[in-house]
Formats: structure tokens, C-alpha cells, sequence
């Protein structure tokens, strides 16, 4: 599986004059658990939005430079097929769910691309697996705590069979259990599946033993890359 590489990334939104992204620059090797940090505003969910194809093909606005995986680039991709090979996962789980159970919401990205009923059913029993839902697929969204709808969420990138998962602030809306369901599941995906996992969390000290690099941003650059021990000691 290869690399996240991010060259001279620059974004402006529509309507507005300044730039969000100012010519970032990185390569996020595959199984890497990076933690993305700085002050609000400088720019951590545009490169995420950005990272999922979101961004430029959603979002209006000025993109340039290149973002890609491996040699697909993702940057100049349908959504659909970005969904593919980088999934994302937002702070809040209402807007992100909208199927009425676990098993619809789960197999509607797979049910998109069109693949044989049996594999449908394969990609949706190993995600929920891997997320630990697979007790609860029969149920309704409405009925699942905060946590269990964002591994909801998780499950539902994971049945695209996408390798890399950027998600903005998972746990934001989550009370202390939700927070470690969902941060438990991420350390499983990186350290026992091997998935890249790229991390926009405020609840450094509850990531940080397992978070292989930090990227701090600053203004729409990236001012730190380091391995946590010495971004910290730079902040
Ligand atoms: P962070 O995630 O680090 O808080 P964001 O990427 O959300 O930063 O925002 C970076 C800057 O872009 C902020 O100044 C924000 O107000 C602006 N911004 C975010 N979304 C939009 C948008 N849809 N249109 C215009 N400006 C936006
Ligand atoms: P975050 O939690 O990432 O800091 P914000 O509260 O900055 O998010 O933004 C919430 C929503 O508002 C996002 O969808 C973002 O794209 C949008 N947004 C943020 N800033 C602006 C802006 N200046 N103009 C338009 N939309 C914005």
C-alpha cells in the first residue's frame, strides 16, 4: 500500500482572499499514525477535506499543487473514488449517518460500487468486526451512543476498503467512554491492521503514546514535523 505525498498544496476558499493552505508540503508513510495539531483556524480540517478529495472537488475554491497515493492522484478524483483509497471521518456523527441502521449505513458505499452481493456482505461483517460493531448491526442509528455512531462512521470507510482514514476531531461530542471506544478502535486499525491514520484531536495526552509523528500547523503551513518527544518540546 503506498504513500500519502502532499506537494505545494495551496487552498483558498471561494469568496474569500487569504489563503487556508499555504504550500504544504509532506509524505505520510503507509501504517503512520499521525496526530495533526495546532491553534483553531490554521488550517487542519481544510487539508483534511483536502486529503479525502473533498477538496477541490466539493469545495469551491483556488486548489493547487498535488495530493496523492501513491501514484493515483487523489486531488483530481470523483469523490467516489477518492472514498476508495482515503476515507474521512468528521466530529459529529449526525451529519455524517444517514441511513436508518448499521448494516444499511455500512454497505451503502460498497452497495455504490456496484460489487456481487456476497462480497457486500464480507466488506461489511470484517468492518464491523474491526470496529467491534458487529453485534449491533441490526440496530438503529438513533439507538447507538455517541461512540458507537462514530465507529459507525469508521466502519462505513472502512467497508470502501480504503487503507488510509483522516478523521477531524472523531471525539469531540463524545463523553470519556465514547473518547477511548473510538481512540481504542483507531490504535487497533494502525497497530494490528496496519491502517495510515492521520488525526485531527484536541485529547493529545490520551493519543500521544501511540502517535508516531506530529504535524503541527500554524497560519496554513506546517511549522513542526516530529515525532512527538521533540514537537512538544518545540511548542
Ligand atoms: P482548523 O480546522 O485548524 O480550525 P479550518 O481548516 O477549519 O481550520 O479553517 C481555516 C481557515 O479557513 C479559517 O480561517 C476558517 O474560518 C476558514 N474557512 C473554513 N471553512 C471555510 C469556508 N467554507 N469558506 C471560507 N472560509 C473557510
Ligand atoms: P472547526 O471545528 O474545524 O474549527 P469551524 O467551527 O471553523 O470548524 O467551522 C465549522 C463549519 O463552518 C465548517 O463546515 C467550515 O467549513 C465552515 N466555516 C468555517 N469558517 C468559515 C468561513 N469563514 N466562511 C464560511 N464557512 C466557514
Amino acid at each position: 500500500m503506498p504513500d500519502v505525498h502532499v506537494k505545494n498544496v495551496s487552498f483558498t476558499y471561494a469568496g474569500s482572499s487569504h489563503a487556508v493552505l499555504r504550500s504544504v508540503n509532506l509524505t505520510i508513510p503507509e501504517g503512520e499514525f499521525v496526530l495533526l495539531a495546532g491553534p483553531s483556524g490554521c488550517g487542519k480540517s481544510t487539508l483534511a477535506l483536502a486529503l479525502a478529495g473533498l477538496i477541490p472537488s466539493r469545495i469551491a475554491g483556488s486548489f493547487k499543487g498535488r495530493i496523492s497515493l501513491g501514484d493515483k492522484p487523489i486531488s483530481t478524483m470523483e469523490v467516489h473514488e477518492a472514498a476508495q483509497h482515503i476515507g474521512i471521518v468528521f466530529q459529529s456523527p449526525e451529519e455524517q449517518l444517514v441511513h436508518l441502521d448499521v448494516e444499511s449505513e455500512v454497505a451503502f458505499g460498497p452497495e455504490n460500487l456496484a460489487l456481487s452481493h456476497d462480497e457486500i456482505e464480507s466488506r461489511v461483517r470484517t468492518a464491523l468486526a474491526y470496529t467491534h460493531m458487529e453485534p449491533l448491526r441490526k440496530l438503529e442509528i438513533f439507538a447507538l451512543s455517541g461512540g458507537q455512531k462514530q465507529r459507525v462512521a469508521i466502519a462505513a470507510t472502512l467497508a470502501m476498503q480504503s487503507r488510509v482514514l483522516v478523521l477531524d476531531e472523531p471525539t469531540s461530542d463524545l463523553d470519556p467512554v465514547g473518547t477511548q471506544e473510538v481512540l481504542n478502535v483507531l490504535r487497533t486499525l494502525n497497530k494490528r491492521y496496519g491502517w495510515t491514520i492521520i488525526l485531527i484531536e484536541h485529547k493529545i495526552d490520551e493519543v500521544i503514546p501511540w502517535v508516531d509523528r506530529v504535524l503541527l500547523m500554524d497560519q496554513g503551513k506546517v511549522v513542526v514535523d516530529a515525532p512527538p518527544h521533540q514537537a512538544f518540546a518545540a511548542m
